[in-house]
């Protein structure tokens, strides 16, 4: 199945300053969507554009950090996600993430689950009318990938709040195996091995972080609200609360959700944004009026601005470059179904040791 691939953003970049996204006028463009299959050359033509947009020390900076051959230079600035197949079940994984030994994460697709109609195939939500069965064997699928039991998966319980749950071994399962005891988490944080977090998206923001100086991490759902009202700052918070976390030791990722060419928002909602973040400059970077009087929002950007902010360094945010709505048999994006659709999730768990 061919991937659409949005702009192309880049993740080792040190010197640049904040909005360091290549510009959305560059010829890569929403349009450019890069077959899988002959992605060496197109990755090498996009190199080549890039090159043209892009001063020479953030190149210097990218062989400083990868060390690698010309095509692995090329990797490290186009794989911000990484396709991994398994038979039919396809998911995704962030190479900054799989590089940090004491955690295992992954972000499904559609892709290699039992689920039918419009919860086809890997629907992942208890709640929104699939058959029980189909969901428990989309879980041990995707269980058997990461090495975890069901009965040690943690799910959250989402109503687009800033609530932050600590988990302890005593929710192990929770959701999932046993019932639920807790309503209203939107984001979830553990430093106890073993334990894997589940968070649920259709559009929405999935927000990774893992605390490497003290082993701990957080996985958030942000979608509008939760991005308006900073959901990444506090979780990095709630975080540091627990357990010492400092931002700058901080490795996080902004995970696969709506693209701000798909983000169509109201007047009411650029509001709160504007009441949020009164910097002209940043709005500016955050959304574009468009001639109807509606707005398109980039919920990414706002997010890697927030962590920016909060203290995570650029260099340690990997942001996705893969919309759900630009590819709605591929994910499930509530936009392209108009709300008929199951849940991709969002795994983020602690190695046994
Ligand atoms: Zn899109």
């Amino acid at each position: 199945m061919k991937v659409k691939r949005t702009q192309n953003r880049i993740i080792k970049n040190n010197d640049m300053s904040k909005g360091s996204t290549i510009s959305k006028n560059s010829s890569i463009n929403e349009n450019s969507s890069i077959n899988r299959n002959s992605t060496i050359n197109k990755e090498s033509d996009i190199n080549k554009d890039m090159n043209k947009d892009i001063n020479k020390d953030i190149n210097k900076d990218i062989d400083k950090d990868t060390n690698r051959t010309m095509e692995g230079k090329n990797k490290s600035i186009q794989e911000v996600l990484r396709i991994n197949r398994d038979g039919e079940l396809e998911y995704l994984t962030f190479p900054a993430l799989s590089e940090i030994p004491f955690v295992k994460h992954l972000f499904t697709t559609r892709l290699g689950g039992v689920s039918e109609g419009i919860f086809a195939t890997m629907n992942l939500s208890y709640t929104r009318g699939d058959e029980r069965e189909a969901v428990d064997e989309n879980y041990r699928r995707i269980g058997q990938v990461l090495g975890c039991e069901l009965s040690h998966m943690v799910l959250s319980h989402q109503t687009h709040t800033t609530n932050i749950r600590r988990i302890t071994r005593e929710d192990c399962g929770k959701g999932i195996t046993r019932e639920l005891d807790y309503e209203n988490i939107d984001g979830m944080i553990t430093n106890v091995p073993g334990i894997m977090l589940v968070t649920f998206y259709a559009d929405c923001v999935p927000l990774y972080f893992v605390d490497t100086e003290h082993r701990a991490i957080g996985l958030s759902h942000s979608g509008w609200k939760g991005t308006v009202n900073r959901m990444g700052a506090h979780t990095l918070q709630e975080m540091k609360k627990a357990y010492g976390t400092d931002p700058e030791k901080v490795v996080a990722a902004i995970g696969p959700s709506i693209c701000q060419s798909c983000y169509e928002v109201s007047e009411d909602v650029i509001q709160e944004f504007r009441a949020a973040f009164p910097d002209k400059d940043l709005q500016n970077r955050l959304y574009e009026r468009k001639e109807n009087g509606k707005y398109q929002l980039d919920l990414w950007e706002a997010n890697r601005e927030i962590l920016l902010r909060a203290g995570v360094p650029d260099n340690h945010i990997s942001v996705t470059d893969i919309c759900t709505c630009c590819n709605p048999t591929y994910l499930f994006s509530h936009r392209a179904s108009h709300g008929k659709r199951g849940n991709l999730a969002a795994f983020l768990g602690m190695c046994e040791t």
